[in-house]
């Protein structure tokens, strides 16, 4: 503990002594890390296939590909984000030029989930090295070996004193937490978010939170309700359900349930098949969520699927109907392969189920009626998909990140660049020409003014 305590000593002084404010010390930073990814690529699918059976193929789309692309969004945009930005000066600063200068934050702490440990360690990494912090990332233990291929990437490019990676389980993360920071960058569960902010607010340090709940996905009646399936399929049962903006569960309008059921069975097997001989179907990450995916299936009224084994953490992409909002499976978020489907009546009825909720960190709703979709659309969420799911975070030009309960604060491109940035404005007032209106003493002739 005395290390984590050291190192934080050292990145402050690191961080003051000026050098990694510079544009070109930000862009050669990322440069490094881009190759060093390209370098280590293997060794992160190994790792990603030992921590959760990832297959290559899914680590590349879900995981280091949208850090590629991230990096070159960054790299490409940042000399143009840095610029002051002039503004205009209201009348009461006449005469003077006003604008806004950006400085980085300082010392950076990056706490990652398991899930996709490698993208969510990296993507808010780029941010913090472009906007010039000095950064220290703690990647989620469950997933052990991305966690340790982070750690050799980053200490092969990078001195510790600016970029470092701590390993290790609750007695780190405490730690950490009890350094001043700042600017804390949180991805996990509502409990921990509670916990680091209060944690951070020892020290009034800002924070961001990324956070989970329950994703509605709902489908109207209008819907192309096979292409709806196909896609509710893909988004769910990615990484095994094991994804923060999976659709927890569908609201399907009453007349068209069966239908749509028909679909999501036959997707569900033409993509699948059988789990059990398919190694490209991620495991479960680890027994203590296995356990508790079992107790939400074993309480459920299974439609299709519901098999699993012990041996290997996988349990079969589970359509689970029909569901009442007071079973278990509808008071946590799920965060596996079940998909409890329920049923609503008019459009109204969908939307006054979500309302009652927490705000979700995503909403997916498949129509062809741009009525409905007005409606749903103006629902409170973190963000979310019109006829698909997923999909909306994979983008470097559109922030992401959740709202009310589902987080605060999001990332990605140019939002990554402004998380990790204070923006300062500044006033720049001329010394020529000094109107005297605003200088006591007011006077009954300035009172008339
Ligand atoms: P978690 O909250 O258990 O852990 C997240 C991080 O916090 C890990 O690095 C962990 O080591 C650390 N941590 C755990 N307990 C801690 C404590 N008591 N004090 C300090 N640090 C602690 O979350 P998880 O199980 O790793 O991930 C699953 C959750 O994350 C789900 O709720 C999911 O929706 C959410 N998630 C959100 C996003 C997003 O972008 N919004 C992305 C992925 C996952």
């Amino acid at each position: 503990m005395q290390e984590i305590r050291e190192l934080v000593e050292e990145q402050r002084k690191f961080y003051n002594f000026g050098g990694t404010k510079s544009l070109d010390f930000r862009l050669k930073a990322l440069t490094c890390l881009q190759k060093a990814i390209k370098r280590n690529e293997r060794l992160i699918q190994e790792a990603l296939r030992k921590d959760l059976k990832k297959s290559n193929c899914e680590s590349y789309m879900a995981e280091i590909g949208m850090v590629y692309s991230e990096l070159s969004y960054v790299r490409k945009h940042l000399p143009f984000w840095d610029r002051d930005k002039t503004v205009l000066s209201s009348p009461a600063q006449f005469p003077a030029r006003s604008f806004v200068r950006t400085e980085p934050y300082g010392l950076v702490l990056i706490l990652s989930p398991w899930n996709y440990p490698f993208m969510l360690s990296m993507e808010p990494l780029i941010g913090a090295i472009a906007a010039g912090n000095c950064c220290i990332v703690k990647p989620s233990a469950y997933a052990s070996h991305t966690s340790s291929v982070i750690c050799r990437l980053i200490s092969e490019i990078f001195p510790q004193k600016y970029a470092a990676v701590v390993e290790g389980g609750r007695d780190e993360n405490t730690e950490l937490l009890n350094q001043r920071f700042d600017y804390i960058f949180f991805t996990g569960s509502v409990a921990v978010g509670k916990i680091v902010m209060e944690k951070a607010s020892e020290h009034l340090t800002p924070v961001s939170l990324e956070l989970g709940g329950k994703s509605p996905c709902i489908i109207e009646e209008s819907a192309d309700l096979n292409l709806a399936a196909k896609r509710v399929v893909f988004g769910k049962f990615l990484n095994s359900g094991q994804t923060c903006v999976a659709p927890d569960y569908c609201l399907v309008q009453e007349s068209v349930i069966d239908k749509f059921l028909e679909h999501l069975i036959h997707w569900t097997k033409k993509m699948y098949g059988n789990i059990f001989e398919n190694s490209d179907y991620p495991r479960i990450i680890n027994e203590k969520h296995f356990e508790r995916l079992l107790g939400l299936l074993n309480h459920g009224e299974v439609f299709f699927g519901g098999n699993y084994s012990r041996d290997t953490l996988k349990i079969e992409p589970t359509i689970l109907y029909p569901v009442n909002e007071s079973e278990p499976v509808m008071q946590e978020e799920i965060f596996g392969p079940l998909i409890p489907v329920l049923t609503y009546k008019t459009i109204s009825d969908a939307d006054a189920f979500i309302s009652k909720r927490e705000k979700p960190l995503a909403l997916y709703l498949f129509t062809k009626n741009p009525k409905v979709e007005q409606e749903i659309m103006n629902l409170s969420f973190g963000g979310g998909c019109i006829n698909d799911t997923i999909i909306h975070l994979a983008t470097s030009r559109m922030g992401f990140g959740g709202v009310g309960s589902s987080g605060m604060g999001s990332y990605h491109g140019k939002k990554s660049y402004e998380t990790f940035t204070h923006s300062k404005s500044i006033v720049k007032s001329s010394s020529r020409i000094d109107i005297p209106l605003r200088y006591p003493p007011y006077g009954k002739r300035k009172e008339k003014l």
